[in-house]
């Protein structure tokens, strides 16, 4: 059993070109997670209370809560989201980052709103130039 104060809660995408090399790299950095998967990741934080997908996540981050005693979430986003549309619909990578940290931002503020006692922290998963998944 890992100490329970220094565990978090990881909010990642779907998609199996990212997860499988980002899940160790923030395992290294942060230690144990319980692990919430939805398409489009901290997308779903930003849209409306009503929106079902909302609700899901909001719900799975009290049950690990109240499961496992967590005292951090890491919210992501991930480069080449298809929940966003893709890098097609930026201009630039450096646009694209800029907009992801952006809604990183948002869903941080209601992230903290909901669960005033958390640490939460944001990471955008993005590739370097050699095509490496990094954490930015
Ligand atoms: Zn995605």
């Amino acid at each position: 059993m890992s100490d329970m104060n220094n565990l978090s809660i990881v909010v990642f995408c779907i998609d199996y070109r990212f997860w499988p090399k980002a899940l160790p790299l923030l395992k290294e950095k942060y230690g144990d997670f319980d692990l919430i998967e939805m398409a489009g990741a901290s997308k779903n934080l930003i849209a409306p209370l009503e929106v079902e997908d909302k609700k899901t996540l909001l719900e799975n981050i009290k049950i690990s809560i109240e499961l496992h005693k967590p005292n951090r979430i890491i919210l992501t986003n991930h480069l080449d989201c298809g929940a966003y549309g893709g890098s097609q619909k930026f201009n630039s990578k450096e646009i694209e980052i800029e907009f992801h940290k952006n809604e990183l931002r948002e869903a941080k503020k209601i992230v903290q709103k909901e669960f005033p006692g958390m640490i939460v922290e944001t990471e955008f998963i993005s590739k370097d130039a050699l095509g490496e998944i990094v954490l930015l």
